[in-house]
């Protein structure tokens, strides 16, 4: 194994976040290989940590002035022993190979434990679409589709939106797949109700998060009720997991965006949350704006030059990190530790760097890792397809009670997994066991393709 991952450093130093990721699952997963020889015979860790295809391709377009951009455009189709790949799309500055990379990587083992049958994909792009009109996005995202559109296909690959990448980029990725090869079909999930889109989709991953924490604590003999909650983000997923959480009766005090954080003491209720709504998603303003609507509330500027985020030392008893990968750093780990927290479920894809997530799990906190706590959203996204495929649309309440079911399997599947190798009670290695051997017994029947 080490030489192995000694080999995928060398072959492209650059890329930690994959690295990172690889690493994680790995090292969790040694039990299995051990107790498989055919799983080393058969170079299985060789061969599903190469992905299947790299798209890279570069995206030209036009600003409102006239003005002539090269964006870089990526798609890594990593795995489809289970099914069509599938993943989101990522519009951020920070987007590069290696991150694509994690997040396909990530992807594989979190559909795997859907219990649907999707493959793991993800793409995207370094465009920030922050700060440009709505006709230069639209550009932007009909340049990008008119080269992802010969790579994918409602039974190859399927995607889907991610940080930066919301209903509104959906809608012109869609309309140009539409175009250009003249079909109507599920070629991308999340789209709008009006056009395929299904129930829920918006709500998922966010609603789904919270159902895992309360299949958590539940284990546990406890629940939301009371509970002091620290969500981070302020996009789609922390909109959704602060919605559940107040419908679950528990109490959010904070939000952030990449420039801050707000600290409301009194709790975000539901009418505070449908002004943060507007002004993130119709105003697309900042999170600061949140004080001047509701003074009572505390604004921290984000300090980058810190190693820790003062978001995570405030008193409380639940963190829902829903921001981006490694937010959450060893001081920051201590400080939850010591601020009462009890319980971390991830949002966000990766947020904890590994020593972090070595505090919590020597701290005995109920550690969520994303790939089971945020499967919410995939999930959906495979009834949004099964939709699409019959051409029908499940009501509300259904998608919601096939949403809560899903994540209920989840929970036992990883239970049980990290029981089946003496983990009890470590979600993080119960979530890469049964993702991996899903995923692996899957490539051994298909051979050596
Ligand atoms: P959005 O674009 O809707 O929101 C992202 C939020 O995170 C914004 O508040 C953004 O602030 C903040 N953020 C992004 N990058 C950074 C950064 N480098 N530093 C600090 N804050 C940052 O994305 P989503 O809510 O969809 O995604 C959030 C996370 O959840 C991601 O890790 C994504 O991969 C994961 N996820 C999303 C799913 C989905 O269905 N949408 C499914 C599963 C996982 P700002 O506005 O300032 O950029």
């Amino acid at each position: 194994m080490e030489s192995i991952l000694e080999r995928l450093v060398q072959r492209d130093p650059e890329q930690q976040e994959f690295h990172q990721a690889v690493f994680e699952v790995m090292d969790t997963v040694k039990p299995v290989l051990e107790r498989n020889p055919e799983y080393r015979q058969q170079a299985i860790v060789d061969r599903i940590t190469e992905p299947e295809r790299v798209i890279m391709f570069r995206v030209p377009w036009m600003d409102d002035q006239g003005q002539v951009h090269v964006n870089r455009g990526f798609r890594v189709e990593m795995n489809s022993a289970i099914g069509p790949y599938k993943g989101g799309l990522r519009f951020h500055p920070s987007v590069t190979l290696s991150i694509i990379k994690f997040l396909a990587f990530e992807q594989v083992f979190k559909n795997s434990l859907t219990t649907l049958q999707m493959g793991g994909g993800k793409g995207g792009s370094d465009f920030n679409p922050k700060g440009r009109s709505d006709g230069e996005v639209m550009r932007f995202c009909q340049a990008f589709m008119t080269e992802l559109s010969r790579h994918i296909g409602p039974n190859t690959d399927v995607p889907a939106g991610d940080i930066g990448v919301g209903a509104r980029e959906i809608g012109y990725l869609f309309g140009m797949y539409k175009k250009l090869r003249n079909e109507f079909t599920g070629v991308l999930t999340g789209k709008s109700l009006a056009w395929g889109g299904s129930l829920i989709r918006p709500e998922a991953t966010g609603y789904g998060v919270v159902y895992f924490a309360a299949e958590m604590l539940s284990h546990h003999g406890d629940s939301l009720e009371d509970k002091k909650c620290l969500v981070s983000g302020s996009g789609n997923v922390a909109q959704f997991t602060t919605e559940k959480i107040i419908q679950m009766k528990g109490k959010v005090l904070t939000l952030s965006d990449s420039s801050g954080y707000i600290f409301d003491e009194e709790g975000i209720d539901a009418e505070k949350l449908s002004f943060v709504k507007h002004l993130k998603n119709i105003r697309r303003g900042r999170i600061r704006e949140y004080c001047d609507q509701y003074p009572q509330a505390i604004y921290t500027e984000a300090a980058p030059e810190l190693d820790h985020n003062p978001l995570w030392a405030h008193q409380a008893d639940c963190a829902f990190p829903s921001a981006t990968q490694n937010e959450i750093h060893a001081r920051d780990a201590d400080n939850l530790a010591k601020g009462g927290v009890r319980l971390v479920a991830e949002g966000a894809n990766m947020p904890s760097t590994p020593n972090a997530i070595n505090i919590f799990l020597d701290s005995n906190i109920l550690y969520g890792p994303s790939k089971a706590a945020n499967a919410g959203g995939v999930a959906v996204s495979g009834l949004e397809m099964a939709q699409n495929s019959m051409r029908l649309s499940w009501p509300r309440k259904e998608v919601d009670k096939r949403l809560r079911q899903i994540m209920k399997s989840i929970h036992t599947t990883c239970t049980d997994a990290a029981t089946e190798y003496g983990l009890e009670g470590n979600y993080m290695a119960g979530a890469n066991i049964a993702g991996f051997v899903k995923v692996v017994n899957a490539m051994l029947d298909q051979g050596l393709v």
